[in-house]
């Protein structure tokens, strides 16, 4: 099934998009009726079912009606961060080859030097030349029917190594995962959302928007995260969904308290790791304990901590309905309760493969049709998920694994420090050597030899790092992720 006819049951007359400010700016009638229009108007362009449509635009209910326009057609929406810079998108643009891309009217030159399709813009405001005439174009457009396994959207994930890989996801994956979260987390439409992540992501396009549009809630829909805005509208949203940095930034501010969230049901939490710290605080500041959720662009959401039950700090709860996961060790062994492995998945979720790579995607895939996620996970006996790292994040010192996790949480508990990431730095004797980044918390006086002697009084000598960095914050993504190679172009050397 084409996911547009799922998102289109919503009753047309329930708002859809609304701003800060609480006006009404789409109802689903309206973004039926546009994403109708719209969808007619890339007709003229004869774009066939399949072809790529690349997005790098900034984040207005337009572009949302957009994507339903490029699904109602049968189009690949292939959305692009507004952070990549002319190199990055040459790579794109000769991968996925768009027929159309659409790009903020600053970027139609760059654009325009490496397309070979058609260059159409659309700014913040929601104007430009892909909504010129918009209105003179009748609203009549059939939905492009589709199967479950056509695929709705490549992204292109931004943790991999290499030239980056566009994931085929398709309708079936979108309905499935949007289905699973809508039981899971209890949305109905009634819920209201409040937006505040970006969509060109897979947390901020399937996980947020999908989910709100398959059930007809409500998205006050916000062009960026600001932390004072963002608690100021908690009173008028049921629910938030952030990256761990929305927490801790929420946390830095006097008037996130009980009040503020007593309209809220649900703060969920993903992308990157929650820290138990983070989760006791916002328990005891507001009264919520955030639900921790682990996925990926390739596989959607996999694991959730529950609506009903206990939410674990430092977990990602147990797979979802539908979903199988395992966690291996080298040899292929189901590894013991507590151990790490390797994680990999299996389910209606995971996505059909990398765009024109099949060597890469079958390498990726077991025999018995899991994919490998390259994620390090260990399982408790009550049957939830605890992310421990990238597999590429591992160090090996002296022939021994160290996970970077252990290592950073053990730090996190000094006083005086506000959080620190562990890299491995190439080196002569051990191969890699243990390497802490650390965050000093206020004017707080903590040295390397502090940490150092923390390190050996409460772990094994070799994981303790031999060189400790100290720096103003951590360099982090949009989605809140720590950027290890960043760190270790920085720190490199021992
Ligand atoms: P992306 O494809 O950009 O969404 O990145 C997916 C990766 O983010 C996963 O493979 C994990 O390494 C990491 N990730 C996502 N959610 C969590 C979480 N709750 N805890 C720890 N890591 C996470």
């Amino acid at each position: 099934m084409n996911l547009y006819h799922a998102i289109a049951k919503a009753d047309p007359a329930s708002p859809c998009i609304v701003d800060a400010t609480g006006a009404v700016l789409f109802t689903y009638g309206d973004m039926f009726r546009e994403s109708a229009r719209m969808a007619a108007k890339l007709g003229h362009l004869d774009l066939a079912k399949g072809d790529r449509v690349a997005v790098q635009v900034e984040k207005s209910p337009e572009a949302m009606v957009l994507y339903l326009a490029c699904l109602r057609r049968g189009l690949i929406y292939l959305p692009l961060n507004t952070a990549y810079g002319e190199h990055e998108l040459a790579h794109f643009v000769s991968d996925a080859e768009p027929a159309l891309i659409v790009c903020d009217p600053a970027g139609r030159d760059t654009f325009a030097g490496l397309a070979g399709g058609h260059v159409l813009t659309l700014d913040a405001e929601g104007n430009g030349d892909l909504m010129e005439a918009l209105g003179a174009v009748p609203a009549d457009e059939p939905v492009v029917d589709c199967a479950d396994d056509d695929v709705a959207s490549i992204l292109y994930p931004s943790g991999t190594t290499g030239k980056p890989k566009g994931a085929m996801i398709t309708h079936g994956n979108l309905i499935s995962n949007g289905e699973t979260l809508r039981e899971s987390w209890g949305f109905t439409g009634s819920d209201v959302l409040l937006h505040g992540l970006p969509i060109f992501h897979v947390h901020g396009l399937f996980v947020a928007a999908n989910l709100a549009m398959l059930t007809g809630a409500t998205m006050i829909y916000l062009p960026g995260f600001n932390t004072a805005e963002v608690i100021s509208l908690l009173p008028r949203a049921t629910v938030y969904m952030g990256v761990p940095t929305h927490y801790t930034r929420m946390l830095g501010e006097s008037s996130l308290d009980r009040d503020a969230c007593a309209n809220m049901r649900l703060f969920t939490s993903g992308s990157a790791p929650l820290l138990p710290a983070t989760f006791a605080a916002w328990s005891e500041r507001t009264g919520h304990t955030i639900l921790e959720r682990y996925g990926m662009t390739e596989t959607g959401m996999n694991t959730s901590n529950p609506l009903e039950g206990e939410r674990k700090p430092g977990t990602v709860g147990p797979p979802l309905p539908g979903v199988e996961a395992r966690i291996l060790d080298d040899a292929g062994n189901t590894v013991g309760l507590d151990e790490p492995g390797a994680l990999e998945v299996r389910g209606p979720n995971v996505f059909s493969g990398y765009w024109r790579l099949p060597d890469k995607t079958a390498e990726e895939f077991t025999d018995d049709g899991f994919f490998r996620t390259g994620d390090v996970a260990s399982l408790d006996a009550d049957g939830y998920v605890s992310i421990i790292g990238r597999n590429k994040d591992l160090v090996i010192t002296g022939g021994l694994n160290v996970y970077p996790v252990e290592i950073e949480s053990m730090i996190d508990r000094m006083a005086g420090v506000l959080e620190s990431a562990v890299i491995g730095v190439p080196h002569p004797d051990f191969g890699e050597a243990v390497t802490a980044v650390v965050v000093r918390e206020g004017a707080q006086d903590v040295s390397e030899r502090d940490v150092i002697t923390w390190l050996k009084d409460n772990l094994a000598n070799f994981k303790v790092a031999k060189r400790v960095h100290f720096v103003d914050a951590l360099p982090r993504n949009t989605m809140g992720k720590v950027q290890k190679n960043v760190l270790r172009d920085r720190f490199g050397d021992v």
